[in-house]
């Protein structure tokens, strides 16, 4: 299972389409309370049962607003955690890494540093600045960190996809995984799928260059495309992000929610903490959300995309979205023969050309 916990309601910056933006407060905000940690840690021993087999991993990720406000309460939270049998993660947007002891960072497996483009994208939804901060405290930090840091990206309509990847893959950041952002209409939909593919070529060209070269880049969305085309996918068998099936976000006031988009939004409350909730193969797969799925050629490695998409958005606007899957999925298609060759060439196996993390939607 995977754990969103939503430590705080507060964030230091305020971004215009966070998906906690409905609850985020920056001026009072609301915390986890901390003598509720034990229940939590209580429930999530008694979800280990409704785990498929004893290898599943539980993953506690810290989140919210943004959770190094309260960094204190990450250690409290470990402490009253200890022997639960669970790896860490954290979603930051980065610009308070400095303000944190290292030790504290070191009990994570996977750091995630929110990014919102390349520089220029990303201080125009985040301020001037923001980037060259992240990027110091990023520097600051090379070397001594244990975790993965993976960069991830939220990519808007004028995003310079391969600008925003290249920038800061291998220098500032271990491994990078985009979303495309969830929004009901485009405004430019055309010049998005334009600028989008051409971004998506120029990454994967790339990719396909270095592995000829004996290097695997982690570019998540790639890496996982073409380890389900040679090695299978084990996963759900729909949506790769665990909505509806592994997901729990667990909101401040203990209610569960299947997406985190959905904090705050009784749509998609599923319980509470103080409940126990059994695995929610009851949601309906994504061949049945969308009649487009069912005949879909690329539905077994899409498998869905986004469960809030296919639930919210109009036909129309599910179908752009399709166009920039299909179109990413495609690519590696094409050129599959070729990576299968290099790879048996080589004798990698699945963990050499995907090493993981393996914890975000895979498909953006
Ligand atoms: S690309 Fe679209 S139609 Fe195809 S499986 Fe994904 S969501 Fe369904
Ligand atoms: S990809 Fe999954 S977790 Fe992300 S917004 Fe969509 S349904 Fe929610």
């Amino acid at each position: 299972m995977e754990y969103y916990l939503f430590l705080t309601d507060r964030c230091n910056i305020s971004c215009s389409y966070c998906s906690a933006g409905r609850v985020v407060s920056r001026k009072e905000g609301r915390l986890f309370p901390r003598d509720r940690f034990p229940e939590l840690v209580e429930f999530i021993k008694k979800n280990k049962k409704y785990r498929k087999n004893s290898d599943e991993e539980d993953i506690v990720m810290f989140f919210g607003g943004e959770p190094l406000l309260e960094w204190q309460m990450i250690e409290e939270f470990l402490k009253c955690a200890q022997g639960l049998d669970v790896r860490y993660g954290l979603y930051t947007n980065g610009l308070l890494l400095d303000s944190v002891p290292v030790e504290v960072l070191n009990n994570l497996d996977v750091l995630f540093v929110s990014f919102d483009g390349d520089k220029s994208s990303h201080e125009k939804h985040r301020g001037n600045g923001t980037y060259d901060k992240i990027i110091a405290n990023l520097k600051g930090l090379r070397g001594r960190l244990k975790c993965t840091v993976l960069g991830r990206i939220t990519v808007e309509e004028e995003t310079n996809l391969f600008a925003s990847v290249t920038n800061i893959l291998g220098r500032f950041v271990d491994a990078v995984y985009w979303q495309i952002v969830n929004k009901p209409r485009f405004n430019d939909a055309q010049g998005f799928i334009r600028r989008y593919r051409e971004g998506a070529e120029r990454l994967f060209r790339l990719w396909l260059e270095r592995l000829k070269e004996g290097e695997v880049l982690n570019i998540i969305p790639i890496q996982a495309i073409v380890t389900s085309s040679i090695f299978g996918y084990n996963g759900s068998a729909s949506f790769r992000c665990g909505a509806g099936t592994i997901h729990r976000t667990i909101d401040v006031d203990g209610h569960i929610y299947w997406c985190d988009e959905y904090v705050g939004d009784e749509r998609g409350r599923i319980g509470h903490i103080t409940d126990e909730i059994p695995p929610l193969e009851i949601f309906i797969p994504h061949t049945e959300l969308f009649e487009d799925c069912r005949k879909c050629d690329v539905s077994p490695l899409c498998l869905g995309r986004c469960r809030k998409a296919l639930t919210e958005y109009s036909t129309e606007q599910k179908r752009l979205y399709c166009a920039l899957t299909r179109h990413l999925i495609g690519l590696v298609r094409k050129n599959i023969d070729e990576v299968k060759r290099i790879v048996d060439e080589r004798g990698y196996g699945f963990e050499d050309v995907y090493p993981g993390p393996y914890w975000t939607e895979e498909i953006p």
